[in-house]
């Protein structure tokens, strides 16, 4: 019998156990294991640790980490819909994009779509946690290679105004950017929960005038978040369609951890409410974006990050699930 090397033989017991306690082990997104290949995901959650495309208050870079500790706070089934998306998909945590070039936020941009396209090859269902809202837009250029996608955008922002210092590809653009290069139908993209003050009202006319709907936050509170999903649905119809979520749609009480708080904004409970009201669409990828750990008190931007993490990956769950069947 060969002797036993230690040194090789060892195997590290914080492999992520789900049923584990859940103050132990190294953290994954949702406690899955970290991805050692690409031939055994349905969806791959993954860490966009970029902030360099941001307008004013940084720190998103610090986002996924955060993410991914408060993410293990989550248990398996979601008590109002009763969905347990881990028994209904393999889910792995794919990493962080690697990126070797952050100064350059067009070289970044590049890093993120091969990233994404790189697990589109593999078929896997891309699920990326940000980062900030820029990157966006190379998710966007990896998956609507075949042609526009459908857009749900819940933000306090819309994302389409133009250049700023020089940039074309700041965070408060990518949606402008998305119809310009033919990624996004803006006839079926719906803005949910847009407020707050700006300089000029460039961004919200090019959204309506390109034809996407706008559901500014006192409409979304006048209507609920069960009506507004349901138009969402209706206008998304079985289009592939793409869901960001940009954590600033919450009101600062719920989120102050971000870098431009709106007041006026969501409740947690109608955020759940909202994204448990798109069930059942043709979704080809996600994100969760403007999550900003520095600006955080006692976690609860990255509770509610992970916690509405969790609420989207049960939609993409189930989705992927029937797209196997
Ligand atoms: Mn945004
Ligand atoms: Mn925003």
């Amino acid at each position: 019998m060969p002797k036993k090397d230690p040194e090789l033989d060892y195997k590290s017991p914080s492999t992520p156990n789900p049923f584990a306690p859940r103050f132990t082990e190294i953290a994954t997104f949702m406690r899955m294991p970290i991805a050692q290949t690409l031939k055994d995901a349905d969806i791959g959650i993954f860490g966009v640790p970029y902030d360099g495309a941001l307008t004013n208050r940084a720190g998103t870079r610090h986002g996924p980490r955060e993410v991914r500790n408060q993410s293990s706070l989550m248990r398996a089934i979601n008590h109002a819909t009763r969905i347990n998306p881990f028994e209904l998909a393999r889910i792995r945590d794919m990493g962080d994009v690697p990126f070797t070039r952050m100064f350059e936020i067009e070289a970044s941009h590049d890093e993120i779509e091969a990233f994404a396209t790189m697990l589109l090859g593999a078929d896997i269902l891309p699920f990326a946690i940000g980062g900030d809202h820029s990157i966006s837009l190379p998710l966007l250029r990896a998956i609507a290679k075949d042609g526009p996608v459908a857009l749900i955008h819940i933000d306090a922002h819309a994302d389409t105004t133009d250049s700023f210092q020089g940039s074309k590809f700041n965070h408060g653009a990518p949606f402008r950017r998305a119809v310009e290069e033919g990624l996004i139908d803006p006839a079926k993209t719906i803005q949910i929960g847009i407020r707050g003050t700006q300089n000029t009202s460039d961004g919200w006319d090019f959204s309506e005038a390109s034809g996407m709907r706008v559901v500014f936050c006192e409409e979304f509170h006048e209507k609920g978040p069960a009506a507004i999903a349901a138009e969402a649905r209706a206008l998304v119809g079985d289009m592939p369609v793409y869901l960001t979520y940009d954590i600033d749609s919450l009101d600062p009480v719920y989120a102050p951890g971000t870098g431009t708080p709106e007041i006026g904004g969501m409740t947690t409970h109608q955020a759940q409410v909202l994204l448990r009201g798109l069930r059942n669409l043709n979704y080809v990828g996600a994100d969760l974006v403007e999550v900003s750990p520095p600006f955080d008190a006692g976690d609860v931007t990255s509770l509610a990050g992970a916690a509405l993490a969790f609420e989207i990956l049960c939609l993409l769950a189930e989705v992927r699930s029937k797209r196997q069947s």
